[in-house]
């Protein structure tokens, strides 16, 4: 039998954790009472991180991290500026009105102050970003794909338009100007491999 120092009870041994460095080979404190401290402890840790990550510093760091991950990813050099400049930037140009409004909107995840490159084939520096929210981020990145450019900063393929008996009848230079022709568009047609909704068939080149 021993006590627990924590909830002070008499418990046989086989409710104590081993513990090699302790006198009695046993923790001092039980395991129900080791199970709840460890609960405790990650709640209080995700809590805390959940909430700087919400504040105005948090937000401008989570901006510089993504900032250089995706200078990695893209096999970019990293920013020319340091987090403080960067974050000096922000300031400068609106940062503090749209981390307002997204605290105010309950932390919308579509408000959420965002910083991306006016130029994807450029590399990050303080005359070629521009803020912007997580929402107008992610349809910037749609429409660059519609435009022919993949979020790699890749120019897209040409795109082949095939008649209902898969004779080749147009090229266009990118999705974007095939959809502006037709006025519709032959992304799901192209994926599948079926026929669009006018008997054209689509295949990148
Ligand atoms: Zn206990």
């Amino acid at each position: 039998m021993k006590e627990c120092f924590k909830c002070e009870e008499t418990k046989s041994l086989s409710e104590f954790y081993k513990h090699k460095q302790m006198s009695d080979g046993y923790l001092n404190k039980c395991k129900e009472c080791a199970k709840l401290d460890s609960k405790n402890n990650e709640k209080n840790t995700s809590k805390s991180e959940l909430s700087y990550d919400k504040t105005e510093i948090g937000v401008t760091r989570v901006i510089y991290k993504t900032q250089i991950f995706n200078s990695k990813k893209r096999n970019h050099e990293k920013p020319e500026y340091t987090k403080k400049e960067l974050s000096d930037w922000l300031y400068k140009n609106g940062f503090k009105e749209l981390y307002d409004i997204w605290k105010n909107n309950s932390y919308d995840k579509k408000l959420k102050p965002s910083c991306d490159r006016q130029n994807d084939f450029k590399k990050y520096s303080l005359d070629n970003i521009k803020l912007t929210t997580w929402d107008n981020n992610k349809k910037n990145q749609i429409t660059d794909i519609y435009m022919g450019r993949s979020t790699s900063g890749q120019m897209c393929k040409k795109l082949l338009q095939f008649d209902s008996n898969k004779n080749l009848i147009a090229e266009y230079v990118s999705f974007s100007s095939a959809r502006r022709a037709m006025r519709y568009t032959m992304e799901y047609s192209i994926r599948s491999g079926k026929k669009d909704r006018n008997g054209f068939y689509w295949m990148y080149k």
